[in-house]
C-alpha cells in the first residue's frame, strides 16, 4: 500500500530510494544471532559504548556550574558509580556471550531483567531507581547507535535515505562527510537549527514527518519530495513515473542556475547586490567560493564546539578554523559571530546552563552565555581576532537586546586586544565590529546600538520567534511561524531603514535572505545584502538579475502599508508573478 505523509520540506529536490531507519530506543532492539567469531567483536562495541558513556557523564559533571541544582552532581555520580556496577559494566557481556546476541538485545534483555528486579522491591525509594539504571542502560544504547551511525552510515546508508525520529545539528555536521541522497525527520520545524543545517546539505529532506517511522519499512521504497514537502512511502509505479520526470527537471534547473556562477548581482536597473553566505565550519569554504559569495556573512562559531564533544575548542583550535577562512577567503570580508549556544545548540559543558533553565529561548544564550562565561568568551574573542591578521575578518555579537549589553562585549574585546597587544601578538585593531538585531527590543531601540557598530546583521528567525511568540524549534506552532506577518515586515523594515538612513550596512542572514519568494519585497526595503547557505545564493542570485527595483516599488509599498496578512500574501504573489519558483 502506498501512503503519502506532509510534513515540511527543506529544498534539496526529490529523492527516490530506499529508506534507512536510525535512531532507535532501547525498547526498539531487535535481535541478531552472531556467528562464534564475532562475539569478541560485539564485546568491544559494547565496551567502547560504556567507555564513551562515562567520558561523557565526566565532562558533564566537571562542568557543573555554580547554578546548577546540588543534586545534578550526585545524579551524575550515582549515574557514572552505576557504570562500575558488574549488572552494567559485566552481565551485558555474559549475555551476548551465552545468548550469542548481538548488544543492543543484550542492553534490552538486562535493562528488562533490572527493571523486574527493582519493580518487586518494597521500598519506594528503591523502586524509584529502577529509572536510573534504565537510563543508563538506554545511555549505552545510543552511544552505540553514534557509533552505528559512523560505521554503517558509509556502507549501508550509500545513496539511501535516512529516516530518522530526530537528527541534532551536531548529527548533521558529522553526516556532510556521507553519501547520502535524502533525510526524513519526524519533528522539527522550518528554521530549527536542524533544519538550517539540513537544508545547508542540499540534499532533498523533509522535518515534522510524524509517525514516519512507523510507517516505513526498512529498506522499503520511498520518495522524498523536498520542494513540496511530501513523504511517499512504497510509490504507486504511476507516481514513481511522475516523480523521476519531476526530479530530471529539478536537475536540469539547477544545470541552468549554475551558468550564471561568475555573474555578479546586479539588478536590472544596474543596483548591486552583496550575496554572502553562512557556514558552520571552515570545510565549507569550497562550496561558498563555488557559488562565487562576495564574502562570509554568518560564520556560526557555536558549530565549531559542538563538532568536540569531549573537549573545548582551544583557542588555538579556532584560530586555525577562523584563520583557513580568512585566508582563502583572501581580501573578501568574513563574519564570526560570537558562539551563540542555545537550547538545540550546546556542547556538553553548557548542558548544565540550558537544562535548568525554565524557558531556554528566552535564558542564557547568545552573548548573555558569552559575559557569563569571561574566560570563554575571551579565549573566543582572542582566537577571532589573531585571525584578523590573515584576512578581512569581522566579529559579530548574537542576541544582543540593548546598547548596554553591546558595550559589555565590546569591552571583553578591548581586553582581549590589549592583552594580545602586550603580548606582541599580531591583529587587526581595526577590527569592524556588528551586532546581530533578532531581539525585538534592539531592533525597536536601535539608535544607540547603531552608534557602537560598523555593521548589522538581521537574525530572522529569533527575530520572527520573539516578536510572534513561537518557538521556532517547535511544529506544533509552526503553522503561525510567517515571515510575512505584517508586525515582522514593519520591524524589518524600520530596522533596514535606520540603518541606511545612519550609514550603517545591513544584512539579512536569517533564512529569509535565503528565500527567493522574498527576494523582490527585500530589496524593495531596501536591503542590499544578503546572506544565506551557499546553496541559496544561486537561486537568489537568478530573482536580482530579473527584477527591475524601481517598478517593484508600487506593490512593495502596498505590502509594507498593509496589516491584513491575507492580502500581504496575494500582494507578494504578484510581485513575483513572473517568475518560475
Ligand atoms: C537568526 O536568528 O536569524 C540567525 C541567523 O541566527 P541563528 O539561526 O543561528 O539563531
Ligand atoms: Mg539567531
Amino acid at each position: 500500500m502506498s501512503i503519502a505523509i506532509n510534513g515540511i520540506g527543506l529544498g534539496g529536490g526529490i529523492a527516490i530510494g530506499n529508506a534507512y531507519i536510525l535512531d532507535k530506543n532501547l525498547s526498539d532492539a531487535t535481535l541478531h544471532l552472531v556467528e562464534n567469531e564475532d562475539i569478541a567483536d560485539e564485546v568491544l562495541r559494547f565496551e567502547e559504548s560504556l567507555r564513551r558513556t562515562r567520558r561523557e557523564l565526566e565532562l558533564l559533571r566537571v562542568n557543573i556550574t555554580l547554578n546548577a541544582p546540588a543534586e545534578l552532581g550526585a545524579f551524575l555520580s550515582l549515574s557514572i558509580m552505576m557504570l562500575g556496577d558488574s549488572q552494567i559494566s559485566q552481565s551485558p557481556i555474559k549475555i551476548i556471550q551465552t545468548e550469542r546476541c548481538n548488544v543492543e538485545w543484550a542492553l534490552k534483555l538486562q535493562a528488562d531483567r533490572l527493571a523486574l528486579q527493582f519493580e518487586e522491591m518494597q521500598d519506594d525509594y528503591l523502586k524509584e531507581r529502577k529509572h536510573d539504571i534504565v537510563q543508563v542502560l538506554e545511555r549505552i544504547f545510543k552511544n552505540l547507535d553514534g557509533n552505528k551511525f559512523e560505521w554503517e552510515i558509509s556502507g549501508k546508508l550509500e545513496h539511501g535515505i535516512l529516516v530518522t525520529h530526530d537528527l541534532s545539528p551536531a548529527d548533521l555536521v558529522h553526516f556532510k562527510s556521507s553519501n547520502f541522497s535524502g533525510f526524513v525527520t519526524e519533528v522539527g520545524s522550518l528554521t530549527s537549527h536542524t533544519a538550517i543545517v539540513g537544508r545547508n546539505l542540499d540534499i532533498p529532506s523533509i522535518v515534522g514527518t510524524a509517525y514516519a517511522r512507523q510507517l516505513i519499512k526498512e529498506d522499503e521504497l520511498i520518495i522524498v519530495d523536498g520542494v513540496q514537502g511530501v513523504l511517499i512511502i512504497n510509490p504507486d509505479p504511476i507516481v514513481l513515473t511522475e516523480y523521476r520526470k519531476k526530479q530530471q527537471h529539478w536537475l536540469d534547473t539547477k544545470a541552468k542556475l549554475r551558468q550564471i556562477r561568475k555573474n555578479e548581482a546586479v539588478t536590472l536597473d544596474g543596483i548591486n547586490i552583496d550575496l554572502l553566505a553562512n557556514i558552520e565550519s571552515a570545510d565549507e569554504i569550497n562550496d561558498v567560493k563555488y557559488n562565487y559569495a562576495n564574502g562570509v556573512g554568518l560564520f556560526r562559531s557555536e558549530f565549531l564546539f559542538l563538532a568536540h564533544d569531549d573537549h573545548l575548542a582551544s583557542e588555538d583550535e579556532q584560530f586555525e578554523a577562523y584563520a583557513k577562512v580568512a585566508r582563502s577567503m583572501k581580501t573578501s570580508p568574513v563574519t564570526i559571530r560570537t558562539a551563540d549556544f542555545g537550547i538545540d545548540k550546546n556542547p556538553s559543558w553548557s548542558y548544565s546552563h540550558q537544562n535548568e533553565a525554565m524557558n531556554p529561548a528566552l535564558g542564557l544564550t547568545g552573548v548573555r552565555l558569552s559575559l557569563a562565561e569571561h574566560t570563554f568568551f575571551k579565549i573566543q574573542l582572542r582566537a577571532i581576532l589573531r585571525a584578523s591578521h590573515y584576512g578581512d575578518i569581522q566579529v559579530m555579537f548574537p542576541m544582543v537586546s540593548s546598547s548596554l549589553e553591546l558595550k559589555q562585549a565590546i569591552n571583553h574585546l578591548s581586553y582581549a586586544k590589549e592583552e594580545l597587544a602586550d603580548e606582541g601578538v599580531p591583529f587587526n585593531p581595526d577590527i569592524k565590529i556588528g551586532a546581530m538585531i533578532e531581539v525585538p527590543s534592539s531592533a525597536i531601540a536601535i539608535k544607540p546600538i547603531l552608534a557602537l557598530v560598523d555593521f548589522i546583521s538581521i537574525g530572522t528567525n529569533d527575530l520572527i520567534q520573539y516578536l510572534l511568540a513561537i518557538d521556532r524549534n517547535d511544529e506544533t506552532v509552526n503553522y503561525l511561524y510567517n515571515p510575512l506577518h505584517p508586525a515582522v515586515l514593519k520591524i524589518i523594515y524600520h530596522v533596514i531603514k535606520s540603518c541606511n538612513k545612519a550609514n550603517v550596512p545591513v544584512a539579512i542572514c536569517g533564512e529569509m535572505a535565503g528565500q527567493a519568494k522574498l527576494t523582490r519585497l527585500l530589496l524593495g526595503m531596501g536591503l542590499r545584502k544578503f546572506s544565506m547557505y551557499s546553496s541559496n545564493i544561486l537561486n537568489i542570485k537568478n530573482v536580482i538579475l530579473n527584477t527591475n527595483i524601481e517598478s517593484t516599488m508600487r506593490v512593495v509599498n502596498k505590502i509594507l502599508r498593509s496589516e491584513n496578512i491575507e492580502k500581504i500574501d496575494e500582494l507578494v504573489n504578484e510581485l513575483n508573478i513572473d517568475l518560475d519558483f
